[in-house]
């Protein structure tokens, strides 16, 4: 990435830069939400940005979570069910995370945390557009890296567009002096030498440098770019009113479907499936042995189901401590867990390691993820697991709730084989053990009606974390960390 910012010093620079500073950390602009925290240090404020959670019209979300003693990696993007735009971003996908493991595998001594979110737009009828920002850093970096990836895809003729395809060639020099005026219009500008012909620069070598949103034409550049690291990945929007004065003649663009109508058609689409079955009833006898069989990193479409549906068979619940950014792609997903009489909890909202987060934005995200997961289950959760497990003291001071963790680790995520991941929890298991798994692999899935009926042969009762709680009369405190409720 070519830094193309220059420092310039001076006692008004300096001043300009603090005053800079200020209004950056007040300003909405852009990817800062979380106005309530006022970090000393910018960068550790830049740091959390995230992509806001504008929204994930269209697709569903995959993810790719992994953990160890060197690796926190949480990756989520968009799938469409196009085979060319899925290839296209998963490619991508692969790509980038294929660099972050061999960048981490040249240093034994480093750590390395990736994460990844992304927004998703259905623009109209032939277009779908998603942006994804990716976050990269190393124990041994001093600040992280963060990677855009913006993709339009035109799905009617089948291709990815670049601004050529839409900036009519004759009015891209009015279309560049369009974005420089709204970026030296952003809170906190200060002057960037030659602006028009860096922005002009950058289009000529990023033709991906944009997306469509529901509202327009965003430009989204890289970190440090054009502007200093303090923005982040700038965002201009161009709404349609504007943008539409430079597209080309022949860019067909319209019949635009409302986000209600899209909503609409993917209900539809979900009404299709088969009813799920009625759950059973159960009693919990305190007196007798019981687990907490949990499942981390969904709610899944097709993995979650059959979880639940081995569960039932056994009369058995669980908890599922999942992700608050997955819940509007899988609402239903959650709605017929609480029918399950299952349990769901907050697993954060898109599982980025929160001891690299300040105490605002654990306490941000935390909050985005309850709402998130109440919205679809009518629940508020009443506990937490930290994202990778992963705690230090501003995490227990900041996340307010309970922390629930585990005293059984299945590694099913690493070994995706059903067999492996039967004998870890059937193997050793005692009464009030906290059995830790992951509804987003099908490995896990297709394992849980063999695990159900070899715990419940054993005398163990499939219990919630809350259940057991209360069958243990351990009250949960908020901050306090829970591995397992075995009996003293
Ligand atoms: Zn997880």
């Amino acid at each position: 990435m070519k830094k193309i910012f220059k420092k310039k010093s001076g006692y008004s620079r300096a001043f300009a830069l603090s005053v800079f500073i200020f209004v950056t950390v007040l300003c909405v602009y852009g990817i800062y939400k979380n106005s309530n925290v006022k970090p000393a240090n910018i960068d550790e404020y830049i740091k959390g940005t995230e992509v806001k959670n504008k929204g994930k019209e269209a697709g569903r979300m995959d993810s790719i979570i992994e953990y160890g003693d060197r690796i926190t990696m949480a990756v989520h993007y968009p799938v469409f069910e196009n085979p060319m735009v899925d290839m296209i971003i998963h490619d991508d996908i692969r790509q980038l995370i294929g660099e972050f493991k061999i960048e981490l595998a040249k240093d034994s001594s480093t750590k390395g945390f990736l994460h990844c979110d992304y927004s998703a737009y259905l623009v109209d009828d032939t277009h779908v557009s998603a942006t994804l920002l990716m976050e990269k850093s190393f124990s041994s970096y001093a600040h992280p890296d963060m990677i855009v990836r913006n993709y339009v895809f035109d799905t009617e003729a089948n291709k990815r567009m670049v601004m050529a395809d839409i900036i009519d060639p004759q009015k891209m020099s009015d279309f560049t002096n369009l974005v420089m005026n709204k970026i030296t219009n952003l809170e906190g500008y200060t002057s960037v030498e030659n602006i028009n012909i860096v922005i002009s620069e950058y289009f000529k070598s990023n033709p991906y440098s944009f997306y469509l949103s529901g509202d327009g034409v965003v430009i989204k550049f890289e970190k440090y770019s054009i502007l200093p690291g303090y923005f982040g990945s700038p965002e201009i929007l161009i709404p349609y009113s504007e943008a539409g004065n430079f597209f080309k003649s022949d860019f067909k663009f319209g019949n635009v479907i409302s986000q209600a109508e899209a909503q609409q058609q993917e209900n539809q689409l979900k009404n299709q499936q088969p009813p799920e079955e009625v759950p059973v009833k159960r009693v919990v006898d305190e007196s007798k042995p019981m687990v907490a069989l949990t499942f981390d990193d969904g709610p899944h479409p097709q993995n979650t189901r059959i979880i639940l549906k081995a569960l039932s068979q056994y009369k058995g619940a669980a908890t599922f401590y999942m992700l608050g950014n997955r819940a509007d792609s899988y609402g239903d997903v959650i709605e017929e867990i609480v029918a399950h009489g299952s349990e769901v909890e907050n697993h954060s909202w898109s599982h980025t390691n929160y001891t690299k987060r300040t105490a605002g934005e654990i306490k941000s995200d935390k909050d985005k993820s309850q709402n998130a997961i109440k919205k679809y289950s009518g629940h508020t959760p009443i506990t937490m697991r930290v994202p990778y497990g992963a705690i230090n003291d501003t995490v227990k001071s900041s996340v307010g709730m309970p922390i629930v963790l585990w005293s059984v680790d299945t590694n099913d995520w690493k070994d995706k084989d059903s067999k492996t991941i039967i004998e870890w929890v059937t193997t050793n298991i005692k009464d009030g053990d906290i059995i830790l798994m992951h509804d987003i692999w099908p490995e896990t899935a297709n394992s849980v009606l063999e695990i159900a009926k070899k715990l419940t042969d054993n005398g163990f009762q499939l219990v919630t974390v809350s259940e057991m709680a209360k069958a243990r009369k351990i009250e949960l405190k908020s901050g306090n960390k829970y591995f397992s409720f075995n009996k003293k």
